[in-house]
């Protein structure tokens, strides 16, 4: 039975890094919501800038835009076998919504959890930086790129530093997290549903373990 894979974890925990990797060394598909929410930075309408505004703060956007858009981009024909899900869901409503698009695809969930301790997250999301161009992910303490903030693979282009990454609006994501995500954990593991990773450590040995996971 294809699966639909949620990687769950804080703000900086390092899903979409490993999200990443699994896509590029195995072929999932990543579908990331803060990706393409941000992605909708570029369109000037109304609703997009309500979207990143709403981003810039590190609140959440509303449960049925979010839906909206898991639904039209898992539709498409990449994702009618296994894909990955990073950062959804966030709330008890997006994942009561999840049960239902799973249960229409014919899909079981199956939930990663990356777990990092809190006193490490502040300083990866402070110190992460990414390019405009693929995306490609970096962190000044813990992944610098090979030349000083330019992208390894675009290196024309200088790396930058996510608007919500500053302390304030990381602090909101992560509280925000702690309040509306993290239940959701013992749900998925009440429903035995459930694994862990410990997202501590090297990059390497950690998507080592994931990749036994999925
Ligand atoms: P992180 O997990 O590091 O906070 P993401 O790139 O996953 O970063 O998300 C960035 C922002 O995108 C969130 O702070 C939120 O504003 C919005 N977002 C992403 N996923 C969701 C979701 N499932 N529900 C509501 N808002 C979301």
């Amino acid at each position: 039975m294809s699966k639909i894979i949620v990687l769950i974890g804080a703000p900086g925990a390092g899903k979409g890094t490993q999200a990443r990797l699994l896509e590029e060394r195995r072929g999932i598909p990543q579908i990331s919501t803060g990706d393409m929410f941000r992605e909708m930075k570029g369109a000037n309408t109304p609703l997009a800038q309500e979207v990143q505004a709403t981003m810039k703060a590190g609140k959440l956007i509303s449960d049925d835009l979010t839906f909206q858009i898991v639904q039209d981009r898992t539709s498409r024909d990449d994702c009618r076998g296994t894909f990955i899900l990073d950062g959804f869901p966030r709330t008890q409503i997006q994942a009561e919504m999840l049960e239902q698009l799973a249960s229409a695809q014919g899909k079981e969930i199956s939930v990663i959890e990356i777990d990092v301790p809190k006193e490490e997250l502040m300083k990866r999301l402070t110190g992460r930086r990414s390019c405009s161009v693929c995306g490609e992910i970096y962190n000044i303490h813990s992944k610098p790129p090979k030349k000083d903030e330019v992208c390894d693979f675009h290196t024309k282009i200088k790396l930058t530093h996510r608007a919500d990454d500053n302390e304030e609006s990381a602090s909101t994501r992560l509280a925000t997290y702690n309040e509306q995500t993290k239940p959701l954990i013992d749900y998925y593991e009440q429903s035995k549903r459930l694994k862990k990773v410990d997202g501590e450590g090297e990059l390497e040995e950690i998507y080592a373990e994931l990749e036994k996971m999925v």
